[in-house]
């Protein structure tokens, strides 16, 4: 099949370089996230290369993304981190899925199933810290803590806490979060029984707060490249993995006055060249990017004009400009010395690169490059 003049390019060594480099950094094992389809990147194909790099632990949300990847043949460990409902845990045990036990409800739950199945589930606590998301109180999760050690169908493999501030490096924040889950940790101490993993960064954690790297990492974003807030600190050295390129499928002058797209929200102040690009938010390309966001064109930077249509949208050359119907065209990356990062497309969509990455859908091609030995994936 001829594909559409769209993809997204996944640079596999990018990839494998950024999580070097976060290794170095932090010198603790890292829990790779790859969570909703790798934040856009490609689920099964991140997971391979990355476990082909020696990652020994992935995270994802749900139970559905660790089924895909053991069905691809990943078997390093994998967590899963969202909450779950009693009915999934027997599906998790079967597909030897780690499961975040985040209450003493869950806990008999799993244990119930595990029973049932005759097989022990393997797990993580989670604590809340101060998320107020999914977790069991720091300040009340002893009767959990205690249930669990005696568990005789649960083995406690870790125990973790989400940050809610962590790539603000001002956030106070973080050392309450750390606090508490120190305090939460003691419980082990106090029982006399072996300390589970402790694990508590995420991308924001990594960069800013050394204090909770403790046994593991769960970095998510940085691992693609890209930086959880502009606010952030580029203090490890890591480079975008994904560029998104299409290419010019239509070229024409539009006379000064005559609005284009939908809602005739623009229209040029003289005759001015303007081309179509095929791809819209139907692909997951933010609509609020109308009339805002900023594409490569030959190695310059050329206006979104009028608003982004489900499948296509404009930009505009000037009265001088060229381009030729086949031309890339650089959403996301780099071409001619100029870049657009992630972030950037981000601020100009008025959201988080989390957001803008994760919504590039399945509409999509993905291709992934490779230029150090080995087998491509
Ligand atoms: C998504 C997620 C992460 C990774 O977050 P980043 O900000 O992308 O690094 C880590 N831990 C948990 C529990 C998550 O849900």
């Amino acid at each position: 099949m001829q594909q559409r003049p769209t993809r997204i390019v996944v640079d596999l060594d990018a990839l494998a370089g950024n999580l070097c480099a976060i290794r170095a950094h932090v010198g603790v094992p890292v829990m790779a996230i790859v969570k909703a389809n790798a934040y856009g990147h490609g689920l099964v194909p991140v997971a391979r290369h990355l476990q082909q790099q020696g990652v020994g632990q992935f995270g994802v949300a749900f139970v559905e993304e660790g089924i895909t990847l053991r069905r691809a043949g990943i078997d390093a460990p994998i967590l899963v981190l969202g909450g779950i409902l009693g009915r999934q845990a027997a599906q998790l045990i079967q597909h030897d899925l780690e499961i975040t036990v985040s209450s003493l409800d869950k806990l008999r739950q799993v244990e119930a199933a595990a029973e049932a199945l005759g097989r022990k589930a393997v797990i993580h606590l989670k604590i809340d810290t101060g998320m107020e998301r999914i977790g069991v109180h720091s300040y009340s999760c002893g009767p959990l803590i205690e249930a669990a050690v005696a568990s005789r169908w649960c083995q406690i493999k870790g125990i973790y806490s989400h940050l809610a501030c962590a790539d603000d490096p001002a956030s106070p924040m973080t050392a309450l979060q750390l606090e508490r889950f120190h305090d939460a940790c003691a419980h082990f101490e106090r029982l006399s029984v072996p300390m589970p993993i402790r694990h508590l960064a995420n991308s924001g954690g990594v960069l800013h707060f050394p204090a909770t790297w403790l046994d593991m990492v769960r970095p998510g974003i940085l691992l693609y490249g890209v930086l959880p807030d502009p606010a952030a600190q580029r203090n490890v050295p890591v480079v975008p993995v994904l560029s998104l390129i299409s290419q010019v499928v239509y070229f024409k002058v539009v006379r000064a006055g005559n609005p284009v797209s939908y809602g005739a929200t623009w229209a040029p102040p003289q005759d001015t060249r303007v081309i179509t690009i095929p791809l819209g938010y139907g692909d997951g390309w933010p609509r609020a990017l109308s009339n805002r966001g900023e594409v490569l064109v030959r190695g310059q930077r050329r206006p979104i004009v009028g608003r982004i249509c489900m499948d296509q949208f404009m930009v505009d050359l000037g009265p001088d400009g060229t381009a030729y119907n086949g031309d890339d065209v650089v959403l996301i990356g780099c071409q001619g010395g100029q870049c657009i990062r992630v972030e950037d497309v981000a601020v100009q969509a008025d959201t988080i690169g989390y957001e803008i990455l994760t919504r590039l859908n399945e509409r999509i091609p993905r291709e992934y490059i490779q230029r150090s030995a080995g087998p491509a994936v």
